[in-house]
């Protein structure tokens, strides 16, 4: 049987404990999360029924600060992948240095099916239930998979309801209208960006001109691409599932981005080489960087041996499998790939900063949220490609960026548990 989710992060976390040499106990410890919570979700549905659902709330760890992580709304959600993606929770907002643990929320739904009413019924209906183990100080959740602002406008709604006055930093990403931030929209791409730029500086002289791919052009994928180009990068390739895009004088951005909001299809774009019906041209294209902002398992080792560019960077989660990504390594003027715990924690770090300005109920612009957005992102990608490069020349076999931003990772936990007394 193929390995699970869990067993997969729990054997990432085993590896970055003996990489790192910390002690066993950091293992045992993080191997099993601090809390679970499962609750029923009463809804009574449009046709009168009365419909019963189950939710999940896993605070995983809080050594560094309040459990974080998103709700995901989705048929197939389990426990076991909520456990797991809490784990990852604590891992990412460590890299991220934010101050925070990491939990993560799961309904198991197929919000599809439901009307509006039902799903604002459902959103409520989960808030009430987690109420008791939340709080802006407590666990502190936010959007994920089929969660979106306005889900989060209504349980900020709901958990204000109940204490008798106004919470808002218990949920984040909220519209900017109800005490959100207008970066939170475009936080991913342009964190990714901010990531590829660094790299970029740093190992490949420069990201001004640099030739840019982006496979997936969605949230994370297009504002990757509208940053990339507003930094003077070209980018030459894009995608979506309707087909690729390319064009090595350099792609219209704004104007994919409108075509492919008004149309659904990238492939409507009016200029360049299409491919109808073929997602994964930016995957192999001749291009610098490239910027996976899909889906996972795009990069296998079975097309590895097709990509070209020096350096990936990844906006989505789990696009490179970890043969393909020893492939990579492997190649003579291959660079790194900047791995998505690091890449793509720009959304996490907004819901820090959204957070922050909750809880002094003061706002700054976009401006000056976005240049603080970026200043962390910048300093998380210098620490981690800083600690890469020692433990490189330490070893004698090939360590990947991944592999040091999971040291890392568990390095700022391990040690505020030390200090604390709990090891
Ligand atoms: P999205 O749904 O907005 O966009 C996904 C895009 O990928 C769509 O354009 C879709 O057509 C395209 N796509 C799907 N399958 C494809 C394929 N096989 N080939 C080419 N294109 C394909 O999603 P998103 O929010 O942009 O998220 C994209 C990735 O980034 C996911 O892995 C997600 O987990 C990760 N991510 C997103 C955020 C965020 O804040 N949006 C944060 C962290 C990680």
């Amino acid at each position: 049987m193929a390995e699970s989710y869990l067993e997969w992060m729990l054997k990432v976390l085993k590896e970055a404990v003996e990489l790192g040499g910390f002690p066993e106990e950091v293992y045992k410890y993080l191997s099993k999360p601090d809390r679970i919570l499962i609750v029923k979700i009463p809804v009574r549905m449009d046709d009168g029924r009365l419909e019963i659902f189950e939710g999940y709330r896993v605070q995983h760890n809080n050594a560094l600060g309040p459990y974080k992580g998103g709700i995901r709304f989705h048929p197939e959600v389990t426990l076991e992948t909520d456990m797991a993606l809490a784990l990852g929770m604590t891992l990412k907002n460590s890299l991220a240095g934010i101050p925070y643990g990491g939990g993560k929320g799961a309904v198991r739904v197929d919000p599809k099916k439901l009307s509006k009413r039902e799903l604002e019924q459902l959103s409520r209906g989960y808030a009430r239930a987690i109420a008791p183990l939340i709080g802006d100080q407590i666990d502190i959740p936010a959007p994920d998979v089929n969660t979106n602002p306005q889900i989060m406008a209504w349980m900020v709604d709901e958990y204000s309801k109940l204490k008798g006055y106004n919470v808002p930093g218990v949920f984040t990403a909220k519209p900017p209208e109800l005490w959100g931030n207008p970066v939170r929209i475009y936080s991913t791409g342009f964190g990714a960006v901010v990531a590829a730029k660094e790299a970029a500086e740093r190992w490949l002289g420069g990201f001004e001109g640099k030739t840019i791919a982006i496979h997936g052009f969605g949230n994370a994928g297009q504002y990757a691409a509208l940053w990339a180009t507003k930094w003077g990068a070209k980018v030459v390739a894009i995608s979506d599932t309707s087909g690729s895009v390319y064009d090595p004088e350099g792609i219209d951005v704004e104007l994919a981005m409108k075509v492919k909001n008004e149309t659904r299809k990238v492939i409507n774009y009016p200029k360049g080489q299409k491919f109808p019906g073929d997602s994964d041209v930016p995957l192999y294209v001749d291009a610098d960087i490239l910027i996976p902002a899909a889906i996972e398992n795009v990069i296998t080792a079975e097309n590895v041996d097709k990509v070209k560019a020096k350096l990936i960077v990844e906006a989505a989660n789990g696009p490179t499998t970890p043969d393909a990504e020893k492939k990579l390594y492997e190649r003579k003027d291959f660079v790194a790939v900047v791995p998505d715990i690091l890449a793509n924690a720009g959304g996490v770090i907004m819901s820090y900063l959204e957070w922050v300005e909750n809880l002094q109920w003061y706002f700054w612009d976009e401006e000056e949220t976005r240049n603080k957005l970026a200043a962390i992102m910048k300093r998380n990608f210098h620490r981690t490609a800083d600690r890469w490069e020692k433990l490189k020349s330490e070893k004698d076999f090939i360590v990947t960026m991944r592999d040091a931003a999971f040291v890392l990772a568990v390095e700022r936990v391990y040690t505020a548990m030390k200090l604390r007394g709990w090891l």
